[in-house]
C-alpha cells in the first residue's frame, strides 16, 4: 500500500464514524484517541469515540491491512 492508499483508507474510517449517529440522542461522534491493536490475524485500528451531545463513548474498530499483517493475511 501507498501512502496515498493509506490516507484514503483511513478517510474511508472517518467517514464511517461520521456517518454513525449515537443511539441515544443521534448526535456526532468526536474521535478522542487512535489506537493500533496487534492481535494474532492483523492489526485494528480503534477509534475511541465520544457523542458530542451526550458524551456516549463508542469505540470503532477497523482492519488495519497496512499495518504489520503477516503476509499470509494480506488480501492481495
Ligand atoms: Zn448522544
Amino acid at each position: 500500500m501507498t501512502l496515498n492508499n493509506i490516507m484514503q483508507y483511513i478517510e474511508s474510517e472517518y467517514s464511517i464514524i461520521n456517518n454513525t449517529h449515537c443511539k441515544y440522542c443521534n448526535g456526532m461522534f468526536i474521535t478522542e484517541e487512535i489506537l493500533v491493536e496487534v492481535l494474532n490475524t492483523g492489526a485494528l485500528d480503534v477509534f475511541h469515540c465520544t457523542c458530542e451531545n451526550c458524551g456516549a463513548e463508542k469505540t470503532f474498530k477497523f482492519n488495519a491491512p497496512f499495518i504489520g499483517v503477516p503476509s499470509q493475511y494480506k488480501l492481495n
